[in-house]
C-alpha cells in the first residue's frame, strides 16, 4: 500500500532523529514524542519567532512562567474538573476505548462538533457502530476527564489533589493582579505564557496532532469591556490588507465552502464579536504564514453555537488542511470576563482593575489566541515537504530552519578540514546554527542536509587553497556559487534574517 504523507513524515523524522516516540526502546507511549537535536532546534526556532513577534516587538505583552501542577480548586474554578471531558465508549470484547465523536467521524464521515453525550450515544446506537478492531459491541457512552490527576505531598488525601495543567492560560488569570500591578500595566495589555500542557487524550493520533504532552503558546489579552473595538491604528495597519478564507456560522449552516474576505470588510460586516478578536485572529494567521505554513491550506472557521464554550462570546479556529483533513491549528476566543470572575469568586480575591480616569472598578474582558507548537510543526512539515526524483527535502524558511548552514570539506584532507573548522568557528561566533560533516560522498552529504531542510551548504575544495573562496550551495535550486571566505558573514546575515 502506498505510504501516506503522514507515514512518510513519521519515518523521515525518526530516521533523522528529528522527532520520535518517547520510551521508544520499550515500544513507545502513545501521545508522547521526544525531540532529537534537529527537532529541538526547529522547535526553539519557531518558539523564538513567536516570542519575537508577540512579546519582544509588542509594547504591552508581558511573559510569565508558572507552575505546571496546580491544586484542584484552580481547576474547579476554571470549570475543567466539571467539563473538560470527552465522551468515551469501550469495546465489550477487546476493551479498547474510543473517543465517541472520533469513532463516529471515522465510521460515518460526518461532523460531530458540539454534539452532546446523548446525541453521540444515539448516533452510535441507530447506526449500530461496533468496535473497528474486533466488531465487538460497545458499552454505553460515558464522560472521561482529560486532566492528569496527582497529589501534592506525601499523603494521597483528597485535599491534596492536584492536576497537571491542560492549558497555560489559567495561571495567567491567577497571576493577573500581580503582573498588572508590578508592570504598572494599563488596559489593553496581554500576559503571555509558553509551556508544556498535559491532556490525557483518549486516542492520541496523527503524529504530533493529538498528543498527551505538548507545548502551548498562549496570550490572554485584557481589554476594557466597553472598548473591544478600539484597536489602535498602528496595529490595525499591520493586518488591514490581509485577505483570508472565512467559514462563518451562516456559511457552515448552508454547507457552503469558505469565502475570501478582506480584513477591512470583515470588520465592516461585523462577523467577529469585536475588532480585538478580529485583530488577534488576523495577526496570528499572518504569523503562521510567515513561519512557512501554506496559506492555500488555511481557513478561519467560526465555532457553531453548539460547539462554543458557554462563556465565550465568539470563537474562531485557524484550520489547516492536514493530510488527514481540515483540523484546528490554533484557536482564538473572546472569553469575556468569565475566568477572572470565576477565580475572584473561588479565591475571594479582587481581580478587578481600578480605572483612575473614570474612577470605576472593572473586570476586563479577555481575547485569547491559543496555539500548540506541535500542531504548528506538523503543519509546517506538511507544507514544506517536497519529493523530487533524486531527493526529498523540507523547504523551511531560512530563518526557521533548524540548522542554517552545513559546512563540508570536499575531501577528508587535513588542509581542507582545518579551513572548514575555521569557517565553522567564524560563523558560530555570529550565532549561526552550523552542521559540520566531513564523512561520505559530497552528494550524500547534500541529500542528508536537504532532508532536514538546511538552506545553505558551504563546500571547501581545492580551489579554496588557492584563492580563499568556497562554494555556497542553495538547498532549493541546488545551484552553487563561489564566494570569498570574507564575504560569508554578510551573505548569511542577509539571507538568514527574520523577515
Ligand atoms: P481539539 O478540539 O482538537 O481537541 P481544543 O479545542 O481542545 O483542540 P484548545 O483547548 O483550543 O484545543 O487548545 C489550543 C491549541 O492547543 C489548539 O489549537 C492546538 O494547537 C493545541 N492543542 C490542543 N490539544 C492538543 C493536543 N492534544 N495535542 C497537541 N496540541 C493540542
Amino acid at each position: 500500500m502506498a505510504k501516506t504523507l503522514s507515514d512518510k513524515l513519521v519515518a523521515l523524522c525518526a530516521k533523522r532523529g528529528v522527532i520520535f516516540p518517547s520510551a521508544e526502546i520499550y515500544g513507545g507511549v502513545a501521545g508522547f514524542y521526544d525531540y532529537g537535536p534537529v527537532g529541538v532546534t526547529l522547535k526553539n526556532r519557531i518558539r523564538e519567532f513567536w516570542r519575537s513577534e508577540f512579546i519582544i516587538k509588542m509594547e504591552n505583552i508581558y511573559e510569565i512562567e508558572s507552575a505546571i501542577i496546580l491544586p484542584r480548586i484552580v481547576w474547579e474554578a476554571s470549570g475543567h474538573v466539571e467539563s473538560f471531558t470527552d465522551v468515551l465508549v469501550e469495546c465489550k470484547k477487546c476493551h479498547t476505548r474510543f473517543r465517541a465523536d472520533h469513532l463516529i467521524q471515522d465510521t460515518l464521515e460526518i461532523v460531530t462538533d458540539g454534539k452532546t453525550i446523548e446525541e453521540l450515544a444515539e448516533i452510535i446506537e441507530t447506526n449500530n457502530i461496533r468496535c473497528p478492531n474486533c466488531k465487538g459491541e460497545l458499552t454505553s457512552a460515558s464522560k472521561f476527564n482529560l486532566m492528569f490527576k496527582t497529589f501534592i505531598g506525601a499523603t494521597e488525601k483528597s485535599e491534596n489533589e492536584a492536576y497537571l495543567r491542560p492549558e497555560t492560560a489559567q495561571a495567567i488569570f491567577l497571576d493577573f493582579r500581580r503582573i498588572q500591578q508590578a508592570m504598572r500595566a494599563s488596559l489593553p495589555f496581554g500576559i503571555a505564557q509558553i509551556g508544556r500542557s498535559y491532556r490525557n487524550e483518549i486516542s492520541p493520533r496523527n503524529f504530533l496532532f493529538r498528543l498527551r504532552e505538548f507545548e502551548h503558546m498562549e496570550i490572554e489579552f485584557f481589554v476594557h469591556p466597553a472598548q473591544k473595538d478600539a484597536v489602535p491604528e498602528d496595529l490595525w495597519e499591520k493586518v488591514k490588507d490581509l485577505e483570508v478564507s472565512i467559514l462563518s456560522i451562516p456559511l457552515q449552516e448552508k454547507e457552503a465552502p469558505a469565502e475570501r474576505y478582506k480584513a477591512t470588510d470583515l470588520f465592516k460586516q461585523g462577523i467577529f464579536s469585536c475588532k480585538w478578536l478580529l485583530y488577534w485572529t488576523l495577526i496570528s494567521y499572518d504569523w503562521l504564514v510567515r513561519v512557512g505554513i501554506d496559506p492555500t491550506r488555511m481557513r478561519i472557521r467560526q465555532h457553531m453555537l453548539n460547539e462554543r464554550a458557554h462563556y465565550a462570546a465568539d470563537c474562531w479556529d485557524i484550520e489547516f488542511k492536514y493530510s488527514f483533513g481540515w483540523k484546528e491549528l490554533q484557536g482564538i476566543a473572546d472569553r469575556t470576563d468569565y475566568d477572572l470572575k470565576r477565580h475572584a469568586k473561588y479565591s475571594g480575591k479582587n481581580l478587578n482593575i481600578h480605572l483612575t480616569d473614570e474612577n470605576v472598578k472593572i473586570v476586563p474582558h479577555v481575547i485569547e489566541p491559543s496555539s500548540g507548537l506541535e500542531r504548528i510543526i506538523q503543519a509546517l512539515l506538511e507544507s514544506t515537504y517536497i519529493e523530487e526524483p533524486e531527493r526529498a527535502l523540507f523547504k523551511f524558511n531560512p530563518y526557521i530552519a533548524p540548522f542554517q548552514i552545513a559546512v563540508f570539506p570536499l575531501l577528508r584532507r587535513d588542509n581542507l578540514i582545518s579551513i572548514a573548522r575555521n569557517i565553522c568557528d567564524i560563523l558560530r561566533g555570529e550565532n549561526f546554527l552550523i552542521l559540520y560533516d566531513e564523512k561520505g560522498s559530497i552528494g550524500r552529504r547534500y541529500r542528508r542536509v536537504d532532508e532536514i531542510g538546511v538552506p545553505f551548504a558551504i563546500t571547501i575544495d581545492h580551489q579554496t587553497l588557492e584563492d580563499n573562496t568556497v562554494t555556497i550551495r542553495a538547498r532549493d535550486s541546488m545551484q552553487q556559487e563561489r564566494y570569498a571566505i570574507q564575504e560569508l558573514i554578510d551573505f548569511f546575515k542577509t539571507h538568514l534574517k527574520f523577515t
